[in-house]
């Protein structure tokens, strides 16, 4: 499959009055066309200003390391240029689509007024344009509705629409910043399902970005775990779940809700809470919260409190497993 979005050493940081905050402080990753990489964290480990910096939206910031779109440097590419890239050859949805759409225009003029601009079409072949897109995400009676405004859809039918938009120009990326986050379960299963289906069929990449490791599950070929703007762990989905090695990681699979919970069962969460990004400690940033320290020897957990985990391999090359983590899980039977 062809390499579709490479990015390196991205870096991205915010000088504010209290001090310099390093948003995200050097991650990798690569994107292939028909893949998905799932980009995991709590809020405030980085995963939605990395969306923002691939799309040359991190306005205040500096921005340093590559991002390279079918092999062309983004970065340091002027306003204009960024415009033609982001919109037409990549596209972004985000978790409230009501605060996306304007309320005072239908849905199919959203749809037609984005696909002109890029396109320079008529009237007509935009609106052509918008219900076949409605159709693709599986709105019924597209020719009817293309005419309803954004307040008439339910909350599901919103997101079939922003995904409709981002669609319309044909990207060949798509950035999902917690697209079902805001959505009941069942809902988020289908539109999750819809994604799939639409990238299968266009050979689309997609970055989703979510807090939420079942959607992970549900979706992703590879898994970016960030914490505290960096990485805390990167594998193939199958790999990252059957063996996740940063007790980060471990934690985010212990919360996840099981079947045999019960419905009363107390939802379980990481206790703690993330690291300063203003002034991060020498050692793990996770150190505060890691039971595994905890544990440790006092001569390893004196490491993680002294000594930042560097990200390295786990396994052979050909498993691209990395964990940043003096004392990685690793699960017997896998090497
Ligand atoms: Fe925990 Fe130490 Fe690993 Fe950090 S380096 S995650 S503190 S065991
Ligand atoms: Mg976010």
């Amino acid at each position: 499959m062809a390499l579709l979005l490479e990015v390196e050493d991205l870096k991205v940081a915010f000088d504010t009055p209290r001090g310099t905050v390093r948003a995200v402080d050097g991650i990798s990753f690569a994107v292939e066309a028909g893949r998905t990489l799932g980009l995991v964290g709590e809020s405030g480990s980085g995963k939605s200003v990395t969306s923002l910096a691939v799309m040359g939206l991190h306005h205040g910031a500096t921005v340093t390391g590559s991002i390279r779109l079918h092999g062309q440097e983004l970065t340091g590419l002027g306003e204009r240029e960024l415009g033609a890239v982001r919109g037409r050859r990549i596209a972004m949805i985000f978790q409230d689509p009501l605060s996306s759409l304007h309320p005072f225009y239908t849905v199919g003029e959203q749809i037609a007024e984005h696909y002109r601009v890029h396109f320079r079409a008529g009237r007509k072949a935009g609106r052509a344009k918008a219900i076949e897109m409605l159709a693709e995400v599986g709105i019924p009676e597209p020719a009817r509705r293309v005419d309803e405004y954004p307040h008439q859809f339910s909350g599901g039918m919103r997101q079939r629409v922003m995904i409709a938009m981002a669609l319309a120009c044909e990207p060949d990326l798509l950035i999902a910043d917690e697209p079902t986050t805001a959505l009941d379960v069942t809902v988020q299963a289908q539109i999750l399902d819809l994604i799939a289906r639409i990238q299968q069929d266009r050979g689309l990449g997609v970055v989703m970005i979510t807090h939420d490791l079942g959607v992970v599950a549900r979706v992703a070929h590879e898994v970016l775990v960030m914490y505290g703007g960096r990485a805390a762990e990167q594998a193939p989905a199958e790999r990252l779940f059957a063996a996740p090695a940063h007790p980060y990681t471990r934690g985010l699979l212990d919360s996840l809700p099981r079947l045999d919970d019960g419905d009363d069962a107390p939802l379980r969460a990481i206790p703690g809470s993330p690291p300063s990004l203003l002034a991060p400690a020498p050692g793990c940033s996770f150190a505060p919260r890691c039971a595994r320290t905890t544990a440790a020897s006092a001569e390893e957990h004196a490491r993680c409190l002294a000594e930042r985990p560097p990200l390295d391999r786990l396994g052979p090359p050909t498993a691209g497993h990395l964990a940043a983590c003096h004392l990685p899980l690793v699960p017997e039977g896998i090497v």
